[in-house]
């Protein structure tokens, strides 16, 4: 592959906008030119595409997304996360393996149209992790599949009367320690022997979803592959309640302390509902968070305390979490959440991330937690090459100066020109090279009908249920719960 040297963008660098010519080779950026003589030279022997009229920026990195989510479409609801979870579960039911893999590709489709290089997938469905890995190694996209495992139901830790017809929808079925660690030493064996673009975690539910037994096979499969761990936490109110009910002394974070979880590689979503002493303890031991905003307000779940995260010290990337509960899978309408969200908690503008904060969030900080390398942040040589073209010289995008402050403020996926992932295009001239697209919308209406089919028989019976287990959903007065 002969080097490309995308000449004249407006470089998105740190915290400043300059006009530059960045040269990739193979899978990394190996110059970066600022002076007119200097990029003469990284064009000559080059293939050179004009990036005049473009932002050019690192590949935005979504740190939290679910991506089967993307075939419930539609299913949309105004309920909070223990209600909205009956239907989503109902939805997800009966998957099989053309599903989930019409589901990756509509998922890393719709991600790659937006910018977005490498995510998170916290995947349920581990029968069909492999077809997941398959698609995912097909759209060329960087992917952290983390494995769900749990052995407990949110209804039972919320001691919530379900109904006999549904309880087969709400009854998780008991973990094999020995069939999960063979299935899984199967899925990282599986991830290595590929392009090294995807990558097996564990994906622990969340840490009160899992027994002392889960718990126990975690650190185990954790230790013995040297995988990273990606796991729910402290999403919703009712859950810190869980969590002070179960964990008296100190929390549940400092119970996973003490059993070893909390390690650089972990990375919690949502962490909503956490003390400052829970903050400090995740900077200490290198754990780190991705934020999900949109997530958080559609649910109602909260607004997670983005700036004491950061005065701890704490890493934290952003996500779009699941289709049906978040919206789409949108990096630029997320930073513009945790640009803002946090001025309605702090009337200290000093204290409020910066736009260029937000992007490294959505940048660097997501590269951590996906952790496919070690190479350097941002558009630097060394750095692997994931970048993107966003057109500026456009209605929406002229703007003077050229800020890092703009970009955040008005960049959008509409105006995602091309897209390259490690060194390679995947998205150029309004197509995605890596997916036959036309075909995709057929699999994905397919498996669609299959969905609607498959829950037209139990959907119904969640909606007579709905205001009973609606009304046991206890929800105590914050101050109770010793969070802020
Ligand atoms: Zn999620």
């Amino acid at each position: 592959v002969s080097p490309v040297a995308i000449d004249g963008a407006s470089v998105v660098h740190g915290d400043r906008v300059r006009t530059g010519t960045v040269r990739t080779a193979g899978g990394t950026i190996d110059a970066v030119a600022w002076h007119d003589d200097e990029r003469r030279a990284l064009c000559a022997g080059a293939e050179v595409v004009d990036g005049r009229g473009c932002w050019l920026v690192p590949g935005l990195v979504d740190a939290h997304t679910h991506a089967y989510g993307t075939l419930l479409r539609g299913t949309e609801s105004a309920l909070p996360l223990e209600l909205w979870s009956l239907y989503t579960i109902a939805y997800g039911a009966g998957l099989d393996d053309a599903a989930i893999r019409a589901a990756v590709l509509l998922h890393d489709a719709e991600c790659i149209r937006s910018g977005i290089t490498a995510v998170v997938d916290h995947f349920p469905h581990v029968d069909h992790l492999p077809a997941a890995l398959g698609a995912h190694e097909a759209t060329g996209m960087r992917v952290l599949c983390a494995a769900f495992v749990h052995d407990i139901s949110d209804y039972d830790l919320l001691d919530i009367d379900v109904p006999p017809d549904l309880r087969a929808l709400t009854t998780i079925a008991p973990l094999d320690p020995h069939a999960y660690a063979a299935a899984f030493a199967d899925w990282v064996a599986i991830a290595r022997g590929g392009s090294g673009r995807v990558r097996v975690a564990l994906g622990p539910n969340a840490p009160q979803r899992c027994s002392p037994a889960a718990w126990a096979l975690w650190k185990r499969l954790r230790d013995r592959h040297g995988v990273a761990v990606h796991a729910h936490a402290l999403e919703t109110r009712a859950q810190a309640q869980i969590a002070r009910e179960r964990w008296p002394d100190g929390g549940m974070l400092a119970a996973m302390d003490a059993a070893g979880l909390l390690a650089p590689g972990l990375s919690l979503a949502h962490a909503v509902w956490t003390t400052g002493a829970e903050r400090e303890l995740l900077a200490r031991r290198g754990v780190a968070v991705a934020h999900n905003p949109l997530s958080n307000l559609t649910l109602g779940s909260g607004i997670m305390p983005l700036i004491d995260y950061l005065a701890a010290g704490v890493t934290v990337g952003l996500g779009t979490d699941a289709s049906n509960c978040a919206g789409r899978h949108d990096l630029f309408e997320t930073m513009r959440a945790a640009l803002t969200l946090p001025r309605v908690r702090d009337d200290d503008p000093a204290r409020w991330p910066s736009p260029a904060a937000v992007l490294t969030m959505a940048t660097a900080n997501g590269n951590a937690i996906v952790g496919c390398d070690d190479r350097p942040a941002g558009i630097v040589p060394g750095a692997a090459a994931d970048l993107v073209l966003i057109r500026r010289d456009t209605i929406g995008g002229a703007m003077f100066p050229d800020t890092v402050d703009g970009v955040v403020a008005h960049a959008g996926r509409d105006a995602v020109h091309a897209v390259m992932i490690d060194g390679r295009w995947v998205f150029r001239d309004g197509r995605v090279l890596t997916i036959d697209e036309e075909r995709l919308l057929r699999d994905v209406a397919g498996a669609q009908a299959g969905i609607a089919e498959r829950a037209a028989a139990i959907t119904p019976r969640i909606d007579r249920a709905l205001a009973s287990i609606g009304a046991q959903l206890r929800r105590r007065p914050l101050d109770e719960l010793g969070v802020t």
